[in-house]
């Protein structure tokens, strides 16, 4: 199964699955259009290529989001896809700087209530409808701040904070470090919920001067541009001037300590794969006018997780340990290096439980 955006062209298909869910005329195509130019994003669940399930996500304000228009296909209920289908709004919420979720359903209807609970929603309020039998019940959930890790290990209990088996959680061993600099991490969607990433370290190991923002082609947040509005730090965005288009932006490792010594460094870090970072920066028009770094490493990585995709490259967290080192902040690069060998370890135990 997928689920992905819904296309304009598909948007009949929704309006048929929504009158089959529920009764006939249930919605028409004016109405789904309307909502949709109000805002509301659609997703849809595919199964080949037929459309099974939708679900809506509706932004009502800077941090909070409402689910509407879930439903899933009659041949296809009560087979885990509206939960997939709640969990993936749930997801494009927190991506989209959300903390808080609500919805609505129509009760009497114990079952469906009891569902909602269970995926850690809470009754708010319920509404009587005027000359009906039926009224609707609101309920809400608070969101996370970061999506849900997928387990490393399907044998033991996982941490959902950090994917690792509970035993040998990350959680338990982030170091408290602290920089005169600060690390601003762009994270590719596809890095979300990957127990591998390493980009996570930074900002376990320097809560107070990492911010880590979630990438998304058409949109960007606005505190992602008021982060880069920020003139106390000097910018520094870590990816290879290595197109002629970039030549102007390029910035050397001497400069970097001699810009150092009067200003504090914002390192703008591109997490992702090699594809995946050079994807954001050229579909990023608020990345252009920053200078570029190339770290040029002269060492292999220790970072196996993923073999055979950067060859010849480092992963997020050594990046960051090598800024470190360079800007002279040795000891705290040796306690971030020092903490990121013990992820690798305990990824190979966890993976081996
Ligand atoms: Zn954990």
């Amino acid at each position: 199964m997928e689920i992905r955006p819904l296309k304009k062209e598909e948007y009949t298909d929704c309006v048929h699955l929504l009158n089959q869910a529920f009764e006939e005329k249930y919605i028409t195509l004016e109405q789904l259009e309307k909502e949709f130019l109000k805002n509301t994003l659609f997703y849809g669940a595919f199964e080949k290529l037929e459309l099974i399930g939708c679900v809506g996500l509706l932004q009502k304000s800077e941090e909070s989001y409402k689910i509407v228009r879930l439903a899933v296909h009659p041949n296809y209920q009560h087979k885990g896809y509206g939960e997939k289908l709640i969990a993936h709004a749930e997801n494009m919420a927190i991506l989209n700087g959300g903390n808080k979720i609500s919805l609505g359903f129509l009760v009497p209807n114990e079952s469906l209530k009891n569902w909602y609970l269970n995926l850690g929603y809470q009754i708010e309020k319920i509404k009587k409808y005027k000359n009906s039998e039926q009224s609707i019940c609101f309920a809400k959930k608070e969101l996370p701040k970061t999506p849900p890790y997928k387990g490393l290990n399907k044998r033991v209990p996982c941490c959902s904070q950090c994917g690792f088996p509970e035993k040998i959680c990350i959680c338990k061993i982030h170091p408290k470090l602290a920089t005169g600099n600060k690390f601003v991490i762009i994270m590719h969607p596809e890095e979300i919920g990957r127990v591998t990433n390493t980009g996570r370290l930074i900002k376990n190991a320097f809560p107070n001067n990492t911010e880590v923002f979630y990438w998304h082609r058409t949109t960007v947040s606005p505190k992602l541009k008021k982060t880069l509005k920020n003139n106390d730090y000097h910018k520094i965005l870590v990816f290879p001037p290595d197109r002629e288009e970039y030549g102007h932006r390029a910035v050397s490792r001497d400069l970097v300590k001699e810009i150092r010594k009067d200003k504090n460094i914002m390192f703008i870090i591109l997490d992702g794969t090699w594809k995946e970072a050079r994807k954001i920066l050229k579909k990023s028009s608020y990345l252009e006018d920053i200078q570029m770094l190339h770290l040029d490493i002269d060492f292999k990585t220790e970072y196996y997780l993923r073999r055979n995709k950067d060859l010849g490259h480092i992963c997020t967290a050594e990046v960051a340990i090598e800024l470190l080192k360079l800007v002279g902040e040795i000891e705290t690069a040796h306690e971030l290096h020092k903490y990121f060998q013990s992820f690798l370890l305990r990824y190979d135990q966890g993976r081996r439980m």
